[in-house]
């Protein structure tokens, strides 16, 4: 008998999301207009003249690995080309983790609501995912160490910088607390980090895995670069590296020989932090334009959060309401948004809801609000 998963929630209403009519806040999708098409292009045209048609070393293109590897140490992660496995996505790094690390049944802590994609891969592994309690400051340190004491997970996932869905970051000092409780404990760590270069305020967070040999650190093109591309890596430590690259091995052989050199040439060859700060420029006013329109889209009560950076507002709405009923209405009222529930991995919290700001213009976020304000209020 075939083994029988639900799909992602999100996938499903991203297809209910495609008439043209829909202000959609709910995928969390880089905005189409800002891709660096000219530049990607004409670095496709160099990684081709390279004859990259062949199979590859599993491990990555060795250009990338390094350029990667130089990003990393100067964001305050020192990082060799050596310690990184290039990935078709960050999405597949988390598969390989939960290949490499889980037995079945295992018990993986995750900040609750979480990734819905994270818990889909670490379901898949057939693991045991039970939740640790946060509020506006990321994962609570002593939570963890309850959960830990309780359950003695193998494997702990985080979204600290800009997390999907909240939009949270985890402050310095609980960072620091995560790492040590790690490095007690033995517990391993991921630090899922595809949004950290996407900060609008604030000063930069010091990397979890600069803190501790326990964290495998992933990042991802996808959100800075673009999307399709499918390009991630993982910076995991020597003594489970090989391990990885045999289930990686397993998985695909490579991952596309031709996307990774495009994207050797394209950072070699552009300023890929110039590009960001234009990201940051734009995304800055869409966030601005969606927290100042909240206080006139939601009911009294409602609560939001306000985030630095990333992709996402994460919305709790009062009196009990059930968003994934509220829903299909928004879609008739052509405009979109996330419910919640998917989100967590145990007791859901209905009334709660993901909007991203990214992918519509101001004036879109503008009218997509007062849409929302009709369903909402
Ligand atoms: N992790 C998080 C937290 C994400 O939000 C996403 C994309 N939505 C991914 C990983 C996967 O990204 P990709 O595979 O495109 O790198």
């Amino acid at each position: 008998m075939p083994r029988v998963f639900t799909g992602s929630p999100v996938r499903d209403l991203l297809a209910l999301t495609s008439r043209p009519e829909v202000i959609s806040f709910a995928g969390g999708l880089p905005a189409p207009g800002l891709f660096d098409v000219d530049g990607l292009r004409s670095a496709y045209d160099r990684a081709l003249s390279r004859r990259t048609l062949q199979y590859a070393p599993t491990e990555g293109d060795a250009a990338l690995r390094g350029l990667v590897a130089d990003r990393l140490t100067r964001r305050g992660l020192p990082t060799a080309a050596g310690d990184l496995l290039v990935t078709s996505g960050s999405q597949q790094a988390l598969g390989l983790v939960a290949t490499a690390l889980l037995e079945p049944g295992a018990v993986v802590a995750v900040e609750e609501p979480t990734y819905l994609a994270a818990l889909q891969c670490f379901r898949l592994a057939d693991a045991r995912v039970v939740p640790v309690a946060g509020d506006d400051r990321g994962v609570d340190p002593a939570a963890l160490a309850e959960v830990i004491e309780r359950d003695r997970p193998a494997l702990l996932y985080l979204v600290p910088t800009f997390a999907n869905p909240t939009g949270r970051t985890l402050d310095a000092a609980r960072r620091a607390e995560v790492a040590a409780l790690a490095d007690r404990h033995g517990l391993w760590v991921v630090e899922d980090d595809p949004y950290g270069e996407l900060r609008y305020r604030g000063e930069p967070v010091p990397p979890l895995a600069s803190m501790s040999d326990r964290v495998l650190y992933t990042g991802s093109f996808s959100k800075v670069g673009a999307p399709g591309m499918r390009l991630g890596w993982l910076r995991a430590p020597e003594s489970i590296m090989r391990t990885l690259v045999v289930v990686k091995q397993a998985a695909d052989l490579h991952t596309s020989a031709v996307d990774q050199a495009a994207a050797a040439e394209y950072l070699a060859a552009n300023d890929l932090d110039e590009h960001i700060r234009g990201l940051c420029a734009a995304y800055r006013e869409r966030r601005d334009a969606m927290v100042d329109a909240l206080p006139s889209t939601v009911p009294p009560g409602a609560r939001w959060s306000d985030p630095d950076g990333g992709m996402f507002v994460w919305v709790s709405l009062p009196g009990g309401v059930d968003t994934g009923e509220l829903v299909h209405e928004a879609l008739r009222r052509d405009v979109a948004f996330v419910p919640g529930a998917a989100f967590y991995a145990t007791g859901p919290d209905r009334s709660t809801l993901r909007l991203s700001f990214t992918t519509n213009a101001v004036e879109g976020i503008r009218e997509g609000m007062r849409r929302l304000a009709t369903v909402l209020r």
